[in-house]
């Protein structure tokens, strides 16, 4: 899923590999091609010039290191900042408050949150052994609520109904009071999706965030949708105070651009991914693994 941006960043190093010593001559050519390669893959424009102005400053200032070539020494550079531009480390979520903890999913129409919500109840449930209850406030697509449901038979996590006669608010305070009573450890509260522009929508989930007081908000972006996935999680982490980031669809695309701009545009972690239309196609995101798979 990231082989473009690896093929072309791997054709972009091959020449710094025969080089005897970095020099701001011998690298230039070298960092032109990396910067054409992350446009490629639609990165930001201006992720692509503070990775580039940091891989240069770095590579200049490096002392000499005999026990790694100039091009190894580069290539560790370039994997560094890589990382960096990533958020660095893999940040998880915080299921450390008090429970229920509240996970509350935000996100455009179409991008994954419902899938996403399975995956990660089903996920917690599995892995950390944890008490899941899921419901959906979004009473404007009919099919939605059903969909919910119906992803959740026939594995162990809990669906708290909701009608679509409902008010959005009514529902997240019906599903918190099940949830204290019945002892679950976590809810997750799938949302209408929701263009950044509609204040009436942006309004209802910055109510329904200001009741629940989610531990987690995380905002559920598509891949496939490039350098516009951080433009629009930056819009909505203007108005509402996210915590991280479910990247889905990205074996559907070989540009990663969105990987490597989200982060670094919202300053927020990218905590999952999504690999799959299956219930289980979720990997928690480190960003070292990434540079390496990047880097291949
Ligand atoms: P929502 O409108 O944001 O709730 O989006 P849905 O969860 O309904 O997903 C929309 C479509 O995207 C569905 O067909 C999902 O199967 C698909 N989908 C969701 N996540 C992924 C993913 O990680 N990879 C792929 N290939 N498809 C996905």
């Amino acid at each position: 899923m990231f082989e473009y941006l690896s093929e072309k960043l791997s054709f972009s190093l091959r020449n710094i590999s025969d080089q005897g010593r970095i020099t701001e001559v011998n690298i230039k050519d070298t960092l032109r091609e990396v910067r054409m390669a992350l446009l490629e893959a639609d990165v930001a424009l201006p992720v692509i010039q503070e990775f580039i102005s940091r891989v240069k400053e770095s590579a200049l200032s490096q002392k000499v290191n005999k026990s790694l070539t100039p091009g190894q020494e580069f290539i560790k550079i370039i994997r560094w900042e890589l990382i960096n531009t990533m958020g660095g480390q893999n940040d998880t979520l915080n299921l450390a408050a008090p429970p229920p903890v509240v996970v509350l999913i935000v996100g455009q129409q179409g991008v994954g949150k419902t899938t996403s919500v399975v995956k990660l109840g089903k996920y917690l449930g599995e892995r950390q052994r944890k008490k899941i209850l899921v419901v959906s406030t979004d009473v404007y697509r009919p099919s939605a609520i059903n969909q919910l449901e119906t992803l959740t038979k026939n594995i162990n996590i809990d669906f708290f109904p909701s009608e679509i006669v409902q008010k959005p608010l009514n529902i997240v305070h019906l599903a918190l009071t099940y949830a204290k009573q019945h002892f679950y450890d976590v809810l997750l509260v799938d949302t209408a999706g929701r263009l950044h522009t509609n204040n009436f929508m942006m309004n209802e989930i910055i109510n329904i965030h200001i009741a629940i007081k989610p531990v987690e908000t995380i905002f559920v972006v598509d891949a496939m949708t490039g350098q516009d996935a951080a433009k629009v999680a930056k819009s909505f982490n203007s108005m509402l105070p996210l915590t991280g980031i479910i990247l889905t669809k990205v074996d559907g695309t070989s540009r990663c651009g969105a990987a490597l701009s989200i982060s670094y545009i919202t300053g927020k972690p990218i905590k999952f991914l999504g690999v799959g239309e299956k219930i289980d196609a979720l990997e928690p995101f480190y960003p070292d693994r990434l540079a390496n798979r990047i880097l291949g």
